[in-house]
Protein backbone atom coordinates (compact mmCIF):
# COMPACT_ATOMS: atom_id res chain seq x y z
CA UNK A 1 0.00 0.00 0.00
CA UNK A 2 1.62 3.54 -0.85
CA UNK A 3 1.88 5.71 1.80
CA UNK A 4 -0.88 7.66 2.92
CA UNK A 5 -1.24 11.35 2.23
CA UNK A 6 -3.70 14.24 3.64
CA UNK A 7 -3.67 15.32 0.31
CA UNK A 8 -2.40 13.30 -2.84
CA UNK A 9 -1.65 15.88 -5.00
CA UNK A 10 1.32 14.00 -6.72
CA UNK A 11 -0.49 11.48 -7.72
CA UNK A 12 -2.99 13.25 -9.16
CA UNK A 13 -0.74 14.99 -11.17
CA UNK A 14 0.74 11.61 -12.38
CA UNK A 15 -3.00 10.98 -14.14
CA UNK A 16 -3.68 14.22 -15.46
CA UNK A 17 0.71 14.98 -16.80
CA UNK A 18 0.13 14.83 -20.72
CA UNK A 19 -2.86 17.69 -20.89
CA UNK A 20 -1.29 20.03 -17.96
CA UNK A 21 2.10 20.10 -18.93
CA UNK A 22 1.22 20.78 -22.94
CA UNK A 23 -1.38 23.83 -21.46
CA UNK A 24 1.77 24.93 -19.15
CA UNK A 25 4.04 24.63 -22.48
CA UNK A 26 2.16 26.76 -24.64
CA UNK A 27 1.81 29.46 -21.90
CA UNK A 28 6.61 29.27 -21.95
CA UNK A 29 6.64 29.28 -25.55
CA UNK A 30 4.52 32.16 -25.96
CA UNK A 31 5.26 33.84 -22.46
CA UNK A 32 2.65 36.00 -22.06
CA UNK A 33 2.82 35.23 -18.05
CA UNK A 34 -0.09 38.45 -17.49
CA UNK A 35 -2.62 38.38 -18.43
CA UNK A 36 -2.71 35.77 -21.38
CA UNK A 37 -4.96 34.43 -22.90
CA UNK A 38 -5.75 31.25 -20.84
CA UNK A 39 -6.72 33.51 -18.18
CA UNK A 40 -9.59 35.32 -19.85
CA UNK A 41 -10.61 31.47 -21.19
CA UNK A 42 -10.70 29.94 -17.61
CA UNK A 43 -12.73 32.92 -15.96
CA UNK A 44 -14.95 32.14 -18.73
CA UNK A 45 -15.35 28.89 -18.73
CA UNK A 46 -15.52 29.20 -14.72
CA UNK A 47 -18.31 31.12 -15.06
CA UNK A 48 -20.64 28.46 -17.47
CA UNK A 49 -19.43 26.11 -14.82
CA UNK A 50 -21.09 27.71 -11.83
CA UNK A 51 -23.79 29.50 -13.63
CA UNK A 52 -22.40 32.86 -12.67
CA UNK A 53 -22.36 36.24 -15.22
CA UNK A 54 -19.03 37.43 -14.03
CA UNK A 55 -15.97 35.70 -12.69
CA UNK A 56 -12.89 37.77 -12.04
CA UNK A 57 -9.56 35.97 -10.99
CA UNK A 58 -7.42 37.33 -8.67
CA UNK A 59 -3.91 35.91 -6.62
CA UNK A 60 -5.37 33.74 -3.62
CA UNK A 61 -8.32 33.41 -1.99
CA UNK A 62 -7.60 35.90 1.08
CA UNK A 63 -6.97 38.67 -2.10
CA UNK A 64 -10.56 37.56 -3.22
CA UNK A 65 -11.93 38.53 0.17
CA UNK A 66 -10.56 41.78 0.41
CA UNK A 67 -11.03 42.74 -2.95
CA UNK A 68 -14.75 41.62 -2.41
CA UNK A 69 -14.61 44.26 0.98
CA UNK A 70 -13.31 46.65 -0.84
CA UNK A 71 -15.44 46.48 -4.33
CA UNK A 72 -18.54 46.79 -1.86
CA UNK A 73 -17.21 50.29 -0.61
CA UNK A 74 -17.18 49.14 2.83
CA UNK A 75 -15.93 52.46 5.26
CA UNK A 76 -13.69 52.27 8.39
CA UNK A 77 -15.67 50.72 11.50
CA UNK A 78 -18.63 49.74 9.71
CA UNK A 79 -19.12 46.24 11.31
CA UNK A 80 -18.68 42.22 9.22
CA UNK A 81 -21.00 39.43 10.81
CA UNK A 82 -18.66 36.42 9.70
CA UNK A 83 -17.90 32.65 11.89
CA UNK A 84 -15.81 32.19 14.37
CA UNK A 85 -15.25 28.77 13.18
CA UNK A 86 -13.10 29.61 10.29
CA UNK A 87 -9.70 29.91 8.56
CA UNK A 88 -8.13 33.27 9.95
CA UNK A 89 -8.40 34.73 5.68
CA UNK A 90 -11.81 35.14 6.69
CA UNK A 91 -11.64 37.80 9.48
CA UNK A 92 -8.36 39.13 8.78
CA UNK A 93 -8.86 40.86 6.24
CA UNK A 94 -12.08 42.37 7.88
CA UNK A 95 -9.49 43.64 10.03
CA UNK A 96 -7.41 44.77 7.71
CA UNK A 97 -9.30 46.96 6.35
CA UNK A 98 -10.30 49.45 9.59
CA UNK A 99 -13.84 46.84 9.37
CA UNK A 100 -15.11 45.36 12.92
CA UNK A 101 -14.86 41.84 12.73
CA UNK A 102 -18.04 40.40 14.60
CA UNK A 103 -18.11 36.80 14.97
CA UNK A 104 -20.69 34.42 16.27
CA UNK A 105 -20.90 31.19 16.81
CA UNK A 106 -21.88 28.07 15.02
CA UNK A 107 -23.57 24.69 14.33
CA UNK A 108 -22.24 22.20 15.97
CA UNK A 109 -23.21 19.77 13.46
CA UNK A 110 -22.92 21.83 10.35
CA UNK A 111 -20.31 23.64 11.16
CA UNK A 112 -21.45 26.71 9.56
CA UNK A 113 -23.12 30.19 11.00
CA UNK A 114 -25.89 30.13 12.98
CA UNK A 115 -28.78 32.28 11.05
CA UNK A 116 -30.53 33.47 14.79
CA UNK A 117 -26.68 34.43 16.18
CA UNK A 118 -26.30 36.38 13.31
CA UNK A 119 -29.51 38.19 13.35
CA UNK A 120 -29.03 38.82 17.11
CA UNK A 121 -25.20 40.45 15.98
CA UNK A 122 -26.68 42.78 13.68
CA UNK A 123 -26.26 46.56 14.47
CA UNK A 124 -26.83 49.80 13.00
CA UNK A 125 -23.13 49.47 11.97
CA UNK A 126 -23.74 46.32 10.41
CA UNK A 127 -22.58 46.02 6.49
CA UNK A 128 -22.46 42.73 5.61
CA UNK A 129 -22.22 38.88 6.26
CA UNK A 130 -19.69 36.32 5.66
CA UNK A 131 -21.47 33.11 5.54
CA UNK A 132 -18.35 30.40 5.06
CA UNK A 133 -19.35 27.45 2.94
CA UNK A 134 -17.28 25.00 5.54
CA UNK A 135 -15.52 21.72 4.79
CA UNK A 136 -17.74 21.40 1.70
CA UNK A 137 -20.94 21.98 2.08
CA UNK A 138 -23.48 25.39 1.98
CA UNK A 139 -24.11 27.85 5.09
CA UNK A 140 -27.59 28.12 5.84
CA UNK A 141 -27.99 30.60 2.63
CA UNK A 142 -31.62 30.38 2.92
CA UNK A 143 -32.04 31.81 5.84
CA UNK A 144 -28.99 34.07 5.74
CA UNK A 145 -30.32 35.68 2.71
CA UNK A 146 -33.63 36.72 4.10
CA UNK A 147 -31.90 38.21 6.94
CA UNK A 148 -29.56 40.05 5.20
CA UNK A 149 -32.53 41.10 2.62
CA UNK A 150 -34.35 42.45 6.03
CA UNK A 151 -31.60 44.43 7.20
CA UNK A 152 -30.18 45.46 3.95
CA UNK A 153 -27.04 44.11 4.27
CA UNK A 154 -24.54 42.36 1.66
CA UNK A 155 -23.60 38.96 1.51
CA UNK A 156 -20.04 38.09 0.39
CA UNK A 157 -19.87 33.94 0.47
CA UNK A 158 -16.39 32.51 1.41
CA UNK A 159 -16.72 29.53 -0.91
CA UNK A 160 -12.57 28.70 -0.83
CA UNK A 161 -13.46 24.84 0.47
CA UNK A 162 -16.78 24.44 -1.41
CA UNK A 163 -16.41 25.18 -4.75
CA UNK A 164 -18.57 23.42 -7.24
CA UNK A 165 -20.74 22.94 -4.08
CA UNK A 166 -24.60 22.96 -5.04
CA UNK A 167 -27.12 24.07 -2.82
CA UNK A 168 -31.05 24.43 -3.57
CA UNK A 169 -32.83 27.45 -3.45
CA UNK A 170 -36.71 27.44 -3.51
CA UNK A 171 -35.91 24.23 -4.93
CA UNK A 172 -33.57 25.28 -7.83
CA UNK A 173 -29.82 24.66 -7.96
CA UNK A 174 -27.29 27.37 -7.37
CA UNK A 175 -23.56 27.09 -7.33
CA UNK A 176 -22.06 28.19 -3.87
CA UNK A 177 -20.65 31.47 -4.40
CA UNK A 178 -23.40 32.28 -6.50
CA UNK A 179 -26.01 33.20 -4.20
CA UNK A 180 -25.03 36.32 -2.14
CA UNK A 181 -23.95 39.74 -3.65
CA UNK A 182 -20.31 38.36 -4.42
CA UNK A 183 -18.53 34.34 -3.73
CA UNK A 184 -14.89 34.39 -3.37
CA UNK A 185 -12.46 31.59 -3.67
CA UNK A 186 -9.03 29.84 -3.33
CA UNK A 187 -7.39 28.01 -6.09
CA UNK A 188 -4.05 27.00 -2.75
CA UNK A 189 -3.23 23.44 -4.44
CA UNK A 190 -5.11 21.48 -1.54
CA UNK A 191 -8.54 23.24 -2.42
CA UNK A 192 -11.01 21.24 -4.69
CA UNK A 193 -9.83 22.99 -7.45
CA UNK A 194 -6.37 23.71 -7.06
CA UNK A 195 -3.59 24.89 -8.86
CA UNK A 196 0.13 24.59 -8.96
CA UNK A 197 0.50 27.88 -6.61
CA UNK A 198 -1.59 30.78 -5.59
CA UNK A 199 -4.89 31.67 -6.73
CA UNK A 200 -8.09 32.94 -6.44
CA UNK A 201 -11.38 34.34 -7.69
CA UNK A 202 -14.33 36.54 -6.96
CA UNK A 203 -17.71 35.87 -8.56
CA UNK A 204 -20.88 38.12 -9.16
CA UNK A 205 -24.17 38.35 -11.01
CA UNK A 206 -24.12 41.87 -10.31
CA UNK A 207 -22.23 44.17 -13.23
CA UNK A 208 -21.34 46.97 -11.79
CA UNK A 209 -19.36 45.18 -9.01
CA UNK A 210 -18.00 43.04 -11.10
CA UNK A 211 -16.87 46.44 -12.93
CA UNK A 212 -15.45 47.52 -9.54
CA UNK A 213 -13.65 44.53 -9.14
CA UNK A 214 -11.95 44.47 -11.75
CA UNK A 215 -10.75 48.13 -10.94
CA UNK A 216 -9.95 47.30 -7.17
CA UNK A 217 -7.32 44.37 -8.76
CA UNK A 218 -6.37 46.36 -11.09
CA UNK A 219 -4.63 49.16 -9.01
CA UNK A 220 -8.05 51.13 -9.27
CA UNK A 221 -7.53 51.17 -12.86
CA UNK A 222 -9.59 50.52 -15.99
CA UNK A 223 -7.22 52.66 -18.13
CA UNK A 224 -3.44 52.06 -17.65
CA UNK A 225 -1.94 54.94 -15.62
CA UNK A 226 -5.02 56.43 -14.85
CA UNK A 227 -6.07 55.77 -11.36
CA UNK A 228 -10.06 55.84 -9.70
CA UNK A 229 -9.49 54.54 -6.84
CA UNK A 230 -7.02 52.95 -4.02
CA UNK A 231 -6.77 49.23 -5.26
CA UNK A 232 -4.11 46.30 -5.06
CA UNK A 233 -2.26 44.21 -7.55
CA UNK A 234 -3.79 41.17 -7.23
CA UNK A 235 -3.99 38.70 -10.30
CA UNK A 236 -4.00 34.92 -11.69
CA UNK A 237 -0.90 34.14 -13.34
CA UNK A 238 -1.41 32.26 -16.81
CA UNK A 239 0.43 29.21 -15.95
CA UNK A 240 -1.67 28.88 -13.10
CA UNK A 241 -5.03 29.77 -15.22
CA UNK A 242 -3.46 27.37 -17.70
CA UNK A 243 -3.87 24.65 -15.25
CA UNK A 244 -7.12 25.27 -13.88
CA UNK A 245 -8.35 25.46 -16.93
CA UNK A 246 -7.31 21.96 -17.30
CA UNK A 247 -8.27 20.92 -13.55
CA UNK A 248 -11.38 22.31 -14.13
CA UNK A 249 -13.00 19.75 -16.93
CA UNK A 250 -12.16 17.31 -13.86
CA UNK A 251 -13.46 19.19 -11.10
CA UNK A 252 -16.96 16.93 -11.43
CA UNK A 253 -14.55 14.37 -11.22
CA UNK A 254 -12.76 15.21 -8.42
CA UNK A 255 -15.57 15.90 -6.45
CA UNK A 256 -17.19 12.08 -6.98
CA UNK A 257 -14.10 10.42 -5.88
CA UNK A 258 -14.03 12.69 -2.39
CA UNK A 259 -17.62 11.59 -1.86
CA UNK A 260 -17.01 8.03 -2.65
CA UNK A 261 -14.18 8.34 0.09
CA UNK A 262 -16.67 10.01 2.00
CA UNK A 263 -19.45 7.41 1.73
CA UNK A 264 -17.11 4.91 2.52
CA UNK A 265 -15.92 6.99 6.34
CA UNK A 266 -19.76 7.30 6.99
CA UNK A 267 -20.39 3.44 6.48
CA UNK A 268 -17.80 2.40 8.88
CA UNK A 269 -18.46 5.19 11.82
CA UNK A 270 -22.29 5.91 11.38
CA UNK A 271 -23.03 3.39 14.12
CA UNK A 272 -20.28 4.23 16.77
CA UNK A 273 -21.05 5.50 19.96
CA UNK A 274 -17.77 7.66 20.04
CA UNK A 275 -17.82 9.27 16.42
CA UNK A 276 -19.71 11.74 14.87
CA UNK A 277 -19.87 11.57 11.32
CA UNK A 278 -20.34 14.82 9.39
CA UNK A 279 -24.01 15.66 9.44
CA UNK A 280 -25.48 16.72 6.06
CA UNK A 281 -26.96 20.59 5.90
CA UNK A 282 -30.25 21.17 4.68
CA UNK A 283 -30.47 22.46 1.18
CA UNK A 284 -27.03 21.55 0.61
CA UNK A 285 -24.54 19.09 -1.67
CA UNK A 286 -21.20 18.30 0.41
CA UNK A 287 -18.05 18.11 -1.80
CA UNK A 288 -15.99 17.27 1.02
CA UNK A 289 -13.24 19.30 1.26
CA UNK A 290 -12.67 17.94 4.89
CA UNK A 291 -13.94 14.73 5.94
CA UNK A 292 -14.46 16.07 9.65
CA UNK A 293 -15.19 13.98 12.23
CA UNK A 294 -16.61 14.50 16.19
CA UNK A 295 -14.62 12.22 18.90
CA UNK A 296 -16.51 12.22 22.06
CA UNK A 297 -15.10 11.95 25.25
CA UNK A 298 -12.17 13.88 25.37
CA UNK A 299 -10.33 11.38 22.87
CA UNK A 300 -9.57 13.47 19.88
CA UNK A 301 -5.72 13.84 20.57
CA UNK A 302 -5.23 10.56 21.59
CA UNK A 303 -7.17 9.46 18.83
CA UNK A 304 -4.56 11.70 16.42
CA UNK A 305 -1.91 10.08 18.29
CA UNK A 306 -2.59 6.69 17.57
CA UNK A 307 -3.36 7.64 13.53
CA UNK A 308 -0.14 9.31 13.60
CA UNK A 309 1.56 6.64 15.21
CA UNK A 310 -0.01 4.38 12.11
CA UNK A 311 1.10 6.36 9.52
CA UNK A 312 -2.18 8.02 8.87
CA UNK A 313 -1.90 11.79 8.68
CA UNK A 314 -4.66 13.72 10.28
CA UNK A 315 -5.55 17.14 11.12
CA UNK A 316 -7.45 19.33 13.85
CA UNK A 317 -9.35 22.00 11.85
CA UNK A 318 -9.52 23.95 13.42
CA UNK A 319 -7.75 23.78 17.07
CA UNK A 320 -8.65 27.49 18.10
CA UNK A 321 -11.57 29.67 17.65
CA UNK A 322 -10.99 32.81 15.79
CA UNK A 323 -12.37 34.93 18.80
CA UNK A 324 -9.84 33.36 20.81
CA UNK A 325 -6.74 34.40 18.55
CA UNK A 326 -4.12 36.53 19.64
CA UNK A 327 -4.62 38.26 16.87
CA UNK A 328 -7.84 39.44 17.69
CA UNK A 329 -7.31 40.23 21.07
CA UNK A 330 -8.25 43.91 20.62
CA UNK A 331 -11.78 43.31 19.93
CA UNK A 332 -11.88 40.92 22.92
CA UNK A 333 -13.93 42.47 24.80
CA UNK A 334 -16.79 42.64 22.72
CA UNK A 335 -16.46 39.30 22.29
CA UNK A 336 -18.37 36.31 23.83
CA UNK A 337 -18.11 33.09 24.58
CA UNK A 338 -18.86 31.04 21.87
CA UNK A 339 -19.77 27.38 23.19
CA UNK A 340 -20.02 25.80 20.23
CA UNK A 341 -17.16 27.02 18.62
CA UNK A 342 -15.23 26.26 21.17
CA UNK A 343 -16.22 22.64 21.72
CA UNK A 344 -15.49 21.58 17.86
CA UNK A 345 -12.14 22.78 18.63
CA UNK A 346 -11.95 20.09 20.88
CA UNK A 347 -13.65 17.59 19.17
CA UNK A 348 -13.00 18.04 15.84
CA UNK A 349 -10.91 15.58 13.26
CA UNK A 350 -10.21 15.37 9.63
CA UNK A 351 -9.15 12.35 8.11
CA UNK A 352 -7.23 11.98 4.66
CA UNK A 353 -9.10 13.24 1.91
CA UNK A 354 -8.40 13.77 -1.38
CA UNK A 355 -9.45 12.67 -5.27
CA UNK A 356 -6.67 9.62 -5.26
CA UNK A 357 -7.95 7.42 -1.77
CA UNK A 358 -7.59 3.93 -2.76
CA UNK A 359 -9.81 1.03 -1.44
CA UNK A 360 -6.76 -0.24 0.55
CA UNK A 361 -5.96 2.77 1.96
CA UNK A 362 -9.51 3.34 3.09
CA UNK A 363 -9.90 -0.10 4.78
CA UNK A 364 -6.48 0.67 6.43
CA UNK A 365 -7.65 3.67 8.03
CA UNK A 366 -11.26 3.32 9.06
CA UNK A 367 -9.52 -0.30 10.63
CA UNK A 368 -7.38 1.87 12.72
CA UNK A 369 -9.76 4.17 13.57
CA UNK A 370 -11.91 1.50 14.99
CA UNK A 371 -9.16 -0.62 16.91
CA UNK A 372 -8.36 2.45 18.66
CA UNK A 373 -11.73 2.46 20.52
CA UNK A 374 -11.45 -1.48 20.77
CA UNK A 375 -7.91 -1.61 22.22
C1 LIG B 1 -8.05 28.57 1.99
C2 LIG B 1 -9.05 29.50 2.55
C3 LIG B 1 -8.98 30.90 2.36
C4 LIG B 1 -7.79 31.61 1.80
O1 LIG B 1 -7.31 31.18 0.59
P1 LIG B 1 -5.78 31.47 0.16
O2 LIG B 1 -5.82 31.19 -1.31
O3 LIG B 1 -4.92 30.55 0.92
O4 LIG B 1 -5.50 32.91 0.44
C5 LIG B 1 -10.04 31.68 2.82
N1 LIG B 1 -11.07 31.14 3.46
C6 LIG B 1 -11.16 29.82 3.71
C7 LIG B 1 -12.35 29.29 4.43
C8 LIG B 1 -10.15 28.96 3.27
O5 LIG B 1 -10.24 27.65 3.53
Amino acid sequence: MDKIAMVDLKTQYKRLKPTIDQAMQEVIDTTAFINGPAVQAFQTELANYLGVKHVIACANGTDALQVALMALGLQAGDEVITSTFTFIATVEVIALLGLKPVLVDVDPHTFTLLPHEVEAAITPKTKAIIPVHLFGQGADMNALMFIAQKHKLAVVEDTAQAIGTTYQVAGKPHALGTIGDIGTTSFFPSKNLGCFGDGGACFTNDDALAHKIKMVINHGSQKKYYHELVGVNSRLDTLQAAVLKVKLTHLDDFISRRQQAADFYDQAFSDHSQLQIPKRAANSDHTFHQYTLRVANGRRDALQDYLTANEIPCMVYYPVALHQQEAFATYKKDLNSLPNAELLCKEVLSLPMHTELTHEQLVYITQTVLAFFNE
